[in-house]
């Protein structure tokens, strides 16, 4: 089959893989038909370089048809449709019990202090086979995928697994009631979505992002765009419109970003440089973390107020302003989405057939595999119009 694979640093390229086949009774093979390009892969074709081998296959977010079922499977068979979580999570141990299915202690990967292991993200995450490619191998087939309807369009489904879930446990964590004031730090396809779900609970949604045609995508939907120069401009913006208290929480979905930061791109760089056995202490313990977002999150919300990190966070997170977060009593909620706690729910609302979220329309490209490797780049490069991609394998 043809696959996106990584072939080494800051580089993509489509090849001829094997076809993944049934191993354990109870996995499936999928034949995808539409999956996703993420901001995180982007982690992946830069900066978590050193936990890459080349060949691995990338890409966590598809949805498709059911090829081929092991003996133990019970719920799925042959040309059913499902949507894939990013998360690779057992739905039986103690914290998939809890609703962490991104703990899974089925798969968690110990040696390497990491939760549960990810579709097609890097040796930190178990090193499993990824999902930008024509078909796919799914563990723990009677609790891992979700079962979607024929009839309605991939787009319809898709983002189920992981922009919808990321999204709506971000706002979740953000503890918002009708009427309170939410700032969404960063307008990219998670920021964009966190601002849909939050405004269709009734919350007023503040949205701020430097690229300006996603912030006319969130203002269709009623989010009111911050226009400032600076970050401390937002903070004042944001007081004024608070009556001098902040926001009641802010999500940051911005995260890690290599690009853009003058401090992360030339950490990147320099790891870049490095022979991997050096480059894997140095990206744990200096990281390549923009903290900027994270630190105006911080001076934006009011006192008593919700941080909730939704961008991904790699390496520590000082320095952090703790004395500011101590003093002003804030709530910080993070990690990665326990997309099958969330997934029940969404579906409904997909379900019905007035797309409140936009879904539909949400992706801005849909792209054959093939033209993956100059997708990322654009996508890298925040090129005009480029927010969301759909590869059509
Ligand atoms: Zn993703
Ligand atoms: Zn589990």
């Amino acid at each position: 089959m043809r696959a996106v694979t990584w072939q080494g640093k800051g580089r993509m390229s489509v090849e001829d893989v094997p076809d993944p086949r049934v191993r354990e009774p109870d996995d499936i093979v999928i034949r995808v038909t539409s999956t996703g390009l993420c901001g995180s892969d982007l982690h992946l074709y830069d900066p978590l370089a050193p936990f890459m081998e080349p060949g691995d296959i990338v890409g966590h977010e598809p949805i498709g048809i059911v090829e081929e079922a092991g003996p133990a499977v019970t719920s799925l068979r042959r040309g059913d449709r499902v949507v894939v979580p990013f998360n690779v999570s057992c739905g039986r141990c103690w914290m998939c019990a809890q609703g962490l299915h991104s703990q899974c202690e089925t798969t968690q990967n110990i040696e390497q202090g990491t939760g549960a292991s990810l579709f097609g993200y890097s040796k930190l995450y178990g090193q499993v086979p990824g999902a930008q490619a024509e078909y796919l191998r799914v563990p723990f087939a009677d609790t891992l995928p979700i079962r979607v309807p024929d009839g309605p369009p991939d787009d319809r489904f898709v983002f189920l697994s992981d922009v919808l879930p990321t999204a709506w446990q971000a706002v979740e964590y953000a503890a918002l009631r009708p009427e309170d004031t939410l700032l969404v730090l960063g307008a990219g396809p998670v920021g964009d979505m966190c601002a849909r779900i939050a405004l269709m609970r009734g919350i007023r949604v503040f949205v701020v992002d430097p690229v300006t045609d996603r912030l006319e995508r969130v203002s269709a939907y009623g989010a009111e765009v911050l226009v400032t120069e600076t970050d401390a401009d937002t903070v004042t913006t944001v007081l004024e419109l608070t009556r001098g208290r902040g926001v009641d929480a802010v999500i940051d979905a911005v995260g890690m970003e290599a690009h853009g930061s003058p401090v992360a791109e030339s950490m990147a760089k320099l790891v870049r440089l490095l022979p991997n056995r050096v480059a894997q202490p140095v990206m744990r313990s200096a990281g390549v973390d923009r903290l900027a977002a994270l630190h105006l999150a911080m001076h934006a919300v009011r006192r008593g107020g919700t941080v909730s990190v939704v961008g991904v966070y790699g390496g520590p997170m000082d320095p952090m302003p703790l004395m500011e977060m101590f003093d002003k009593q804030i709530q910080l909620r993070m990690g990665q989405a326990n997309v099958r706690r969330w997934s029940d729910d969404i579906l409904a609302l997909l379900l019905d057939p007035t797309d409140h979220l936009g879904v539909e329309s949400f992706a801005t490209h849909h792209l054959p595999l093939e033209e993956a490797p100059a997708a990322y780049r654009d996508f890298r490069d925040k090129c005009e119009g480029m927010v969301k991609v759909l590869f059509r394998p």
